[in-house]
C-alpha cells in the first residue's frame, strides 16, 4: 500500500517509533530512522523486510540537527512523504522541583520539534498533494497526571498542533493526526515501573500491575505494533478525511 512512500519516523531506534516504523515498512514504505543508541539493530530489521532504509542521528532538541535530517530524507529518499513526530522523553516531579533543563529538553524534544521537522516537510508534501502527518502524543495530551507538568503541557501543545496544521492543509492530499497512546511497555514506561518498585518496595511484576490499575482499565499495555498499525490506516485512502483527530489507543484511560 505504501510502496514508493518515504516514512521519517523520529525517536524509532527504540519502542513505539520503532513499532511504527516496521508496521509502515510492512506495507511498503522507505524508512529513515532517528533516535539514540543502537541504530544498527533496528536498521537490519526494517532492511529485512526488504525496503530502503536510512538511518540519521540527529537529536530533537536541536533545530539545527533537525534540518540536517530532514535535508538527508530529501537527497538519499527524494524527501518525507509520511513524516511521523515520535521523539520523546518523560521527567516526573512536582513542579516546585522540576529541573529547568529537564523543562526544557521535555518542551524541546516532545513540542518543538514536531515544528521544526513539519514546517520542512510540509512544501515538498503542498507540491505532491499528499503526505501524512502523524504525531505521537499521549493520554497526557487529553487529561493530566499530576508530577508530568512539562510533559502534559508539550502533550496538549501537540494535540493543539496537529489541530492548527489539520486546518492549514485541510483542503489538500496531506493530513495532520495524533495518536494517543495509553502506556505501552518501553523503557520510558519501564523506568517509571522500576521507580515505583522501589518506592513502594513492590517486586517489579507488582509495580506494573499497580501503574496499570491506576490509569488504563483494560489492564493491558497497549502494544508499539497496535500504534503502528493505526499509523498504518492514518496513512490509507480510507483515512484521506480523517483530520486533526487526537485519536486515543488506551485500553480506556479516557473514558473514565
Ligand atoms: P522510548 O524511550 O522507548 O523511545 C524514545 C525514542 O526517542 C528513542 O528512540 C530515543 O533514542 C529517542 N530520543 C529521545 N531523545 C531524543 C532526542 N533528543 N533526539 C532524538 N531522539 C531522541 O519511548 P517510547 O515509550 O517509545 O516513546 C515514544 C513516544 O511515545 C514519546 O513521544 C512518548 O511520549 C510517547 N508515548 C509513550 C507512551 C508509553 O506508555 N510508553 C505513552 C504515550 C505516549
Amino acid at each position: 500500500m505504501l510502496k514508493g512512500k518515504t516514512a521519517l519516523v523520529t525517536g524509532s531506534t527504540s519502542g513505539i517509533g520503532l513499532g511504527v516504523a516496521l508496521c509502515l515498512a510492512r506495507q511498503g514504505a522507505n524508512i529513515v530512522l532517528n533516535g539514540f543508541g543502537d541504530a544498527e539493530g533496528p536498521q537490519a530489521q526494517v532492511r529485512a523486510l526488504g525496503v530502503k532504509v536510512g538511518y540519521h542521528g540527529a537529536d530533537m532538541s536541536k533545530p539545527a540537527d533537525i534540518a540536517a535530517m530532514m535535508a538527508y530524507a530529501e537527497r538519499e529518499f527524494g524527501g518525507t512523504d509520511i513524516l511521523v513526530n515520535n521523539a520523546g522523553i518523560q521527567h516526573v516531579a512536582n513542579v516546585e522541583d522540576f529541573p529547568v533543563e529537564k523543562w526544557d529538553a521535555i518542551i524541546a524534544i516532545n513540542l518543538s520539534s514536531a515544528f521544526h521537522t513539519t514546517r520542512l516537510a510540509i512544501p515538498a508534501m503542498r507540491t505532491k498533494n499528499w503526505g501524512r502527518v502523524i504525531n505521537i502524543a499521549s493520554t497526557h495530551g487529553l487529561v493530566a497526571s499530576a508530577q508530568k507538568s512539562a510533559y502534559v503541557a508539550a502533550k496538549h501543545g501537540i494535540v493543539g498542533f496537529t489541530k492548527a496544521l489539520a486546518l492549514e492543509t485541510a483542503t489538500t492530499g496531506i493530513t495532520v493526526n495524533a495518536i494517543c497512546p495509553g502506556w505501552v511497555l518501553t523503557p520510558l514506561v519501564q523506568k517509571q515501573i522500576d521507580d515505583r518498585a522501589a518506592r513502594e518496595s513492590l517486586p517489579v511484576d507488582q509495580a506494573k500491575v499497580e501503574l496499570l490499575r491506576e490509569k488504563q482499565p483494560s489492564l493491558q499495555f497497549v502494544t508499539p505494533e497496535q500504534l503502528g498499525e493505526l499509523a498504518v490506516f492514518l496513512a490509507s485512502p480510507a483515512a484521506d478525511n480523517v483530520r486533526g483527530a487526537a485519536w486515543n489507543m488506551d485500553g480506556g484511560w479516557v473514558a473514565q
